[in-house]
């Protein structure tokens, strides 16, 4: 699927973790080495629900509750997330992160019907690319909306769909975002998309459903349910 050809089919937008993978230590680590170079600050995400949150999102919560002013916070912010991207980089080779039954299949069926495939992660695009990449699943991802473009997770919804009208000629309206916490449901919900909430990260298949997302699934194990949704 190249750039310029109009697109009349599906348009599924992806979170990744949680979703497409699990496990990110070498991220958490990127977070937790670039605080403590910039802000000298030992800091503790354990008191954060973070799941969903975008990484800019994150890192101003966690100084913020670690007592710092707007102004100390702003000073060094943009250095900070970068550093986390090179950290990242240096040491993704150290990634413990593992993608999730059923998402490989699930994408290269995906592919072939000619559904277009997109990103929304609070990931800094550098991390979210390389991350995917420890799994394989780099290149199903021609374009998204990442935490280095906003912080807040709506907005990422809104630049995933202004890159899939734009750049790649999308011109269909089932567009699906696929997410594993309330946050990707709701943020979703703004554009009135259709939501995809799956239970493979730290919610339940009962909060999922009590988010208000139009279809919850176990899983991706089962390629079949997800396709009847989204290209039936
Ligand atoms: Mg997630």
């Amino acid at each position: 699927m190249g750039e310029n050809m109009v697109q009349d089919g599906s348009l599924a937008l992806f979170d990744i973790d949680g979703t497409l993978v699990r496990g990110a230590r070498c991220h958490y680590q990127a977070f937790v080495e670039s605080v403590k170079k910039f802000y000298g600050f030992e800091e503790d995400i354990s008191g954060i629900n973070y799941a969903g949150k975008t990484d800019p999102q994150i890192l101003r919560e966690a100084l913020e509750l670690g007592g710092f002013k707007e102004e100390e916070i702003k000073k060094n912010f943009r250095n900070c997330l970068k550093f986390m991207v090179q950290y990242y980089l240096k040491n993704v080779h150290k990634e413990n992160v593992r993608a999730l039954g059923g998402t490989e299949e699930l994408l290269k069926t995906l592919q072939h019907e000619e559904t277009l495939l997109g990103l929304v992660t609070g990931n800094l695009k550098p991390i979210a690319y390389a991350k995917l990449g420890r799994v394989g699943l780099d290149d199903y991802f021609p374009f998204g909306g990442f935490g280095s473009d906003y912080a807040e997770r709506s907005l990422l919804v809104k630049k995933a769909l202004s890159l899939a009208r734009d750049h790649y000629g999308f011109e269909g309206d089932r567009i699906f975002v696929i997410g594993d916490t309330p946050r990707d449901v709701e943020a979703a919900q703004e554009y009135d998309l259709i939501t995809i909430a799956v239970a493979t990260g730290s919610y339940s298949e009962s909060d999922l459903i009590r988010c208000g997302a139009d279809y919850v699934l176990k899983d991706f194990i089962d390629k079949e349910k997800v396709l009847d949704i989204i290209n039936p």
